[in-house]
């Protein structure tokens, strides 16, 4: 325990990132203090990945329902969705996780300030009314959604409140291509609601591989979602509970919601961070070194907040980091490359490594392997479902550079393909793979024929 200072480590924020690096320097015995104005758990249990992925799961019973019959199974009433039950019980699962948060932190030996912190100077954070001292202070206050301003922008809503609304509108607009969007497109359109995706480009997931990106489109407007590309939304108008939203085409959509899901921001603002030499960015992030440092030699700043990959098991994993250079013999490191990643969307998409467009960029001579099949559940369920996958090879090396795969379960199959960049896997190891048979996942290891 320190004797100069109240605490070692005072982590502002308990979202991902900073509940790890809290629990994590106090196991290492320092005096650790997290400041928390919100939700324990933050974006990522409260408004974000765990409730989405809850949503997902209840939009995808439907076509469940219809696969059904094809098995030989009546469902002799018409399902039908209660919308207040998926959010009453999705948000008791999360005031549980709450719970767990609080537990893990308590236990940890820290200390938890439930209230919001500013910096009011290198080494001094107010919190609830008090002033304490600090050797290190950690920002890890995460982002919030951004909205853009336009004319009746105020009736749009973000991401936020979707996990709260009082009832399903009938019909939605949701504007953006990025993660996001096309998963709420998804989820509001296997509930039932009639769901337009306006995107102002022309391929959704713009920063993925390219082709990819049209299977999602293409088995998205499959599933009934109405896409409007290369549209944007000029204004929104109410009248009473309706909007409007007028389009860059000259056309109008009526909905009950407009979604903007048109990115995050980091969280800086009001912080304090002006009374320290801490630099931030025009969008309000905040640069730091290899370390997670900051300009200000005692403040770090991780997760979101620094935007270099708005991911949960990116800022765990910068926080192990951070605590062992902090406390630890400095030997962690983080590689940013080959970090898979999964969009639930519908169809889910996951992705590990180089699109065959960065491959190119890079001027590899590569291989490309494509397959593309119905999945087996359609056999007997019917259904618009198809499976993509694809392999970018490099042909000199025969390094597997990329590996992207379209379709049910992606994100679990993608989660292995991970290990198998990271331990630098050739195509020659893919092919001298067993399949696992009958699975869609063999087909990583079965593809014979160049598609380019
Ligand atoms: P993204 O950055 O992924 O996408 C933002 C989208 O909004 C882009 O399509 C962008 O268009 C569009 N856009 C930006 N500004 C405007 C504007 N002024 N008008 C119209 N469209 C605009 O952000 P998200 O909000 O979807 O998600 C934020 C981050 O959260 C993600 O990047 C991801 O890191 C993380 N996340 C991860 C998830 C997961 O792991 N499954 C799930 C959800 C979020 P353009 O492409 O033209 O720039």
């Amino acid at each position: 325990m320190t004797t100069e200072f109240d605490y070692d480590l005072f982590v502002i924020g308990a979202g991902s990132g900073g509940v790890r690096a809290a629990r994590m320097a106090a196991g290492k015995g320092k005096k650790v203090a997290v400041a928390e104005e919100r939700y324990l758990g933050g974006t990522c249990v409260n408004v974000g990945c765990v409730p989405k992925k809850l949503f997902v799961y209840a939009s995808q019973f439907p076509e469940l329902f219809h696969a059904s019959a094809g098995f030989g199974w009546h469902v002799e009433a018409q399902p039908r969705l209660d919308w207040a039950t998926l959010r009453d019980n999705k948000t008791a699962e999360i005031e549980r996780l709450n719970g767990v948060y609080n537990r893990l932190i308590e236990n940890s030996g820290a200390d938890l300030f439930d209230g919001r912190a500013t910096v009011t100077g290198p080494q001094q954070v107010l919190v609830n009314g008090a002033t304490y001292s600090a050797r290190t202070i950690l920002v890890a206050t995460g982002g919030w959604p951004y909205i853009p301003k336009f004319p009746g922008s105020e009736h749009a809503i973000s991401s936020n409140e979707m996990f709260f609304l009082d009832h399903l509108p009938k019909t939605a607009v949701v504007v953006g291509g990025g993660y996001i969007a096309v998963e709420f497109a998804g989820i509001l359109n296997g509930l039932g609601v009639e769901t337009h995706l306006v995107y102002r480009g022309a391929t959704l997931l713009k920063s993925f591989d390219r082709e990819m990106g049209a299977k999602i489109a293409a088995g998205m407007q499959a599933k009934g979602v109405h896409l409007h590309l290369n549209t944007e939304v000029d204004s929104i108008t109410k009248t009473g509970e309706q909007l409007q939203a007028a389009l860059s085409t000259g056309s109008t959509l009526d909905a009950g919601l407009v979604l903007y899901a048109t990115g995050r921001q980091a969280n800086t603002a009001g912080l304090g961070l002006e009374t320290t030499d801490v630099v931030l960015r025009d969008d309000g992030s905040i640069p730091v070194d290899a370390h997670f440092a900051t300009a200000e030699p005692s403040i770090y700043a991780l997760g979101d907040v620094i935007d270099r990959v708005q991911l949960t098991p990116v800022a765990i994993q910068e926080a192990m980091v951070l605590v062992d250079h902090l406390y630890g013999d400095g030997s962690a490191t983080i590689d940013y490359r080959d970090i898979p990643t999964a969009v639930f969307s519908q169809p889910e998409f996951g992705t590990v490594g180089l699109s065959e467009e960065q491959a190119r960029a890079d001027n590899r001579d590569i291989a490309v392997y494509v397959s593309d099949f119905k999945p087996m559940l359609q056999a007997l369920g019917g259904g618009s479902d198809r499976i993509t996958m694809k392999l970018v090879v490099d042909t000199q090396s025969d390094a597997v550079l990329g590996c992207h795969m379209v379709g049910e379960h992606a994100a679990e199959i993608i989660q292995g393909m991970g290990i198998a960049l990271k331990a630098g896997a050739t195509k020659a190891h893919f092919d001298a793979t067993v399949g696992i048979h009958p699975s869609a996942a063999e087909e990583f290891v079965t593809m014979r024929e160049k598609a380019r």
